[in-house]
């Protein structure tokens, strides 16, 4: 007897944390690696919102909560929709969970039936296809390749439609790529969905305050959508959070309540604790957001001025996020020594095991000829990182 699902079975695990542990073998060997693997930021959560964890645990916030999260805390996210994306949301449509995963990963499981398709730009950020893969529905991928800045077009979505497409799933900022769509774009978008108002569109926006372009515009924010996006966001990347695992969907009143629906059989609400942080994150001061994102822009500016030195390295600037995702097919087919590079796992493999730096290949973000590094690390470290890396190409013949 098989002991393990066909549902596990079939899914990959996850590219990015994969690469991790192998850089954490190493430094557990004594190497002196970098790691670019993981997208977190490396600053510590802001100060006064630490303050209010350890008020909640001292003030006994130590029991269960409502199953889509405190009240107030749901407010606080209706305040900052409001606020800084000029959408009115109310409290019953937030559910709050163990990150912006979590609640992607409920959302697709709460509307999408077998057999039922949701449309993907890709490259996409990694759980994305393996979540609808939990939901046993078909990824129907559309190319927004390196020619084309990483941008779907309303024309190429249209073209991907079928009457099987129950949802769309887009990222903006986009993780891996960094792409922005502008207002424009979007509005293209949405004026082509407005045409299909039963597809209903998932706009992943954890990445929103990082960006440097001037800001980000939320697809909830189009009128010909209302009532059919479905917003997710959440602390772990404009606060630094990633640990405290506090994300939320604010979604159209049925699927709210499908979600919760979800979420009081297998999880309940996630930490207390971390809600009470989430609040003081949303109704507290807002200049470490910016300070952290002014941190990003200086690094995004570095990485990529020493990246396009590197041979065989075609860098797009990403216009968010905190990842360069160059195309590197020009490195294929080398060799170092006897070892050859033949794709993006073998160079992420190489630049791990020679220059001790550690990115992830593209084939994960179904981007087979580019390769991730994060820059959410030190300027000291992306100056050696990249010097390492530029060693090491150098080397190919
Ligand atoms: N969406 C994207 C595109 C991401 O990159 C990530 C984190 N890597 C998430 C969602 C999930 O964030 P979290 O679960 O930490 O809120």
């Amino acid at each position: 007897m098989e002991k393990i699902s066909e549902r596990v079975m079939a899914l990959s695990p996850s590219a990015t944390f994969e690469m991790s542990q192998k850089a954490a073998d190493l430094k557990a060997k004594g190497f002196d690696v970098i790691s670019m693997s993981v997208g977190e930021p490396d600053f510590n959560t802001p100060d006064h919102i630490k303050e209010a964890a350890k008020s909640a645990i001292d003030n006994n916030f130590s029991f269960y909560t409502a199953v889509p999260g405190y009240l107030s805390l749901r407010e606080a996210v209706c305040r900052k929709l409001k606020r800084e994306n000029g959408l009115d949301f109310t409290p019953a449509q937030i559910v709050v969970g163990n990150g912006a995963k979590q609640e992607l990963c409920d959302v697709i499981l709460a509307i999408v039936n077998k057999g039922e398709e949701v449309i993907i730009p890709v490259p996409a950020w990694v759980s994305y296809m393996e979540m609808v893969k939990i939901a046993e529905v078909v990824p129907v991928q559309v190319d927004a390749g390196v020619q084309q800045n990483f941008k779907v077009t309303a024309a190429q979505i249209v073209a991907a439609i079928t009457p099987r497409t129950k949802a769309i799933l887009l990222c903006s900022p986009s993780n891996p790529t960094g792409a922005v769509y502008s207002r424009e774009e979007l509005a293209s978008i949405a004026a082509m969905l407005a045409k299909y108002p039963d597809i209903i569109v998932i706009s992943d926006e954890i990445y929103e305050h990082i960006s440097y372009v001037g800001g980000t515009v939320s697809l909830a924010s189009f009128p010909e959508l209302k009532d059919r996006v479905v917003v997710i966001n959440g602390v772990s990347k404009a606060y630094a959070m990633t640990g405290w695992r506090i994300g939320y969907c604010a979604a159209p009143l049925p699927i709210a309540k499908a979600v919760s629906k979800l979420h009081g059989q297998y999880t309940s609400n996630c930490s207390s604790i971390a809600q009470k942080a989430a609040e003081a994150a949303y109704d507290g001061p807002q200049q470490c957001v910016e300070d952290m994102r002014a941190a990003f822009e200086r690094r995004r500016d570095l990485i990529v001025s020493l990246a396009k030195e590197i041979p065989g390295f075609n860098v797009t600037v990403p216009d968010g996020a905190f990842y360069i995702f160059p195309e590197v097919s020009a490195l294929f087919g080398k060799k170092a020594g006897d070892r050859m590079i033949s794709n993006a796992d073998d160079l992420a493999m190489y630049l791990l095991e020679e220059a001790l730096v550690a990115s992830v290949s593209g084939r994960a973000f179904v981007a087979p000829e580019c390769i991730r590094f994060s820059y959410a690390t030190s300027d000291e470290k992306i100056v050696e990182a990249m010097r390492r890396v530029k060693a090491a190409v150098e080397k190919l013949k």
